[in-house]
């Protein structure tokens, strides 16, 4: 049988989701013209879960998502603007008890809520506005952290609520305290929806790594991966590529290891739980009650938020709107999710069913493909770039990295692992 010659690159990016294309645009923007960069997505299409789909002109994310600042920023820095604008707090609403209340997530509406004795609005108020993102943190979770900073179970419930919205984290058990309280003080310098969803950035990512003369394939899944001075990649449909980098970009850690041959029992280090959401997205032709545009939940890690009161989104007076139920370790099956995120929606928007032009339900999508929990040392304890003994392999992604958490742990492992591949070249 003769052997097929191996295609020679000079750095390949594995993965077209946002890390990948991030990774992507600034590999080629780092090695320079001339160089040959190819991006594989195994999928149909790029993006990965920073999709947005389109009916009848209403653009709808895959749940709910907002841009925080760290990610925007380096966004601008690889010359992709984001277009929107920051959603109001200030008719925001709390569930609790199955009713609506005034919210509480900004500072004034807080020190004001009838929710709380004032003991507890100030205790929480000063956690809150006080929550400069702690990494001394690293080993606590973040129920002990509330717990020793909160003097009664409902101003630690009060408090969770906000930082769970800010967050997608249901889970105060496990995830560590310098996490939440560091991305918290990010989420409080200002989150942007984007006009036309996240395509817009996958889009705009994808246009500017083609103009930098990236190769880009879709249906192209990586079978595996061997390390060394010149790796070689191996697609599933058995083609080989050497080149002197490779960046296994937004592939779970799991994901990532088997590639290497690091899947085997007692190889590579302790896997990290991933964090999933239910989300039901919804297109309206018309929005019921316009005063209702979001809500969190107190005592049932709820959200509903109106998108396109924030961005656009929808034809001319339709509306897209994102629920969530966190993933609180409840264990409720998909059936019931569903009923509460319905029975959210008609408490917010009274007749919504009669304006309904699409709705999605997703019981289970990762919204973390690892949790970083105080027990493995917080965002600290979460694996670097560099895959030991595997030269010239690079990984990123929201599990990568001792910073951020969602996209912003993509976009900064991403940009750190382009720039070490790049220096291989
Ligand atoms: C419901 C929800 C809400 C969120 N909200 C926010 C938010 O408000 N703010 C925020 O910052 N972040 C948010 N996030 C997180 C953010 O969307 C993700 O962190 C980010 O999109 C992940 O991008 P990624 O490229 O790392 O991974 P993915 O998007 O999963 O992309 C990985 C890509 O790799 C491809 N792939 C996998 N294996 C292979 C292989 N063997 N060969 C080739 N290709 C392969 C996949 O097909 C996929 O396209 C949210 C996520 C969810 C699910």
């Amino acid at each position: 049988m003769s052997a097929r010659r191996d295609e020679q690159a000079d750095a390949v990016v594995v993965g077209a989701g946002l890390t990948g294309l991030v990774a992507a645009v600034r590999l080629a923007r780092a090695a320079g013209r001339g160089r040959r960069v190819l991006l594989l997505e195994a999928g149909g299409e790029p993006g990965g879960r920073a999709r947005t789909t389109e009916h009848h002109g209403f653009r709808l994310g895959l749940g709910p998502r907002a841009v925080y600042r760290t990610t925007r920023d380096g966004l601008r820095a690889l010359g992709v603007r984001v277009p929107g604008r920051s959603p109001r707090l200030g008719g925001s609403q709390a569930l609790r008890d199955g009713a609506l209340h005034p919210g509480y997530a900004a500072a004034g509406p807080l020190l004001r809520t009838p929710l709380l004795t004032a003991r507890e609005r100030i205790a929480v108020a000063r956690l809150l506005g006080l929550a400069r993102g702690r990494t001394d943190l690293a080993g606590t979770d973040a129920a002990q952290w509330l717990g020793e900073r909160l003097p009664t179970e409902r101003a630690r419930q009060a408090a969770f609520a906000v930082l769970r919205m800010s967050s997608y984290t249901g889970r105060p058990d496990l995830i560590g305290a310098d996490a939440l309280s560091l991305h918290f003080a990010e989420v409080r310098r200002g989150v942007e929806y984007v006009d036309g969803g996240w395509r817009t950035l996958t889009e705009a990512l994808l246009a500017r790594a083609r103009e930098l003369g990236v190769d880009v394939r879709t249906g192209r899944r990586c079978a595996a991966v061997e390390g060394g001075a010149r790796p070689r990649l191996v697609t599933a449909d058995g083609q080989a590529v050497r080149a002197r980098s490779v960046v296994l970009a937004g592939l779970p850690q799991h994901a990532a290891h088997q590639l290497l041959g690091l899947a085997g029992p007692g190889q590579g280090p302790p896997l990290a739980r991933p964090l999933h959401t239910a989300c039901l997205d919804v297109a309206l032709s018309r929005l019921p009650n316009p005063r209702s545009t979001l809500v969190y939940g107190v005592d049932e890690p709820l959200y509903l938020s109106v998108f396109s009161a924030t961005a656009r989104l929808a034809p001319e007076g339709g509306a897209v709107l994102h629920l969530a139920r966190y993933d609180d370790g409840a264990g409720l099956d998909a059936a019931e999710v569903r009923k509460r995120l319905y029975e959210l929606l008609d408490l917010s928007q009274p007749g919504w069913r009669d304006a309904v032009v699409h709705e999605r339900f997703l019981p289970r999508i990762t919204t973390m493909t690892a949790l970083p929990e105080a027990r493995t040392g917080g965002l600290t304890g979460r694996p670097g770039i560099r895959v030991s003994g595997h030269q010239g392999v690079f990984v990123a992604g929201d599990w990568v990295g001792p910073h951020g958490l969602l996209a912003n742990a993509c976009m900064l492992s991403g940009i750190r692992a382009a720039e070490a591949a790049a220096a291989r070249l």
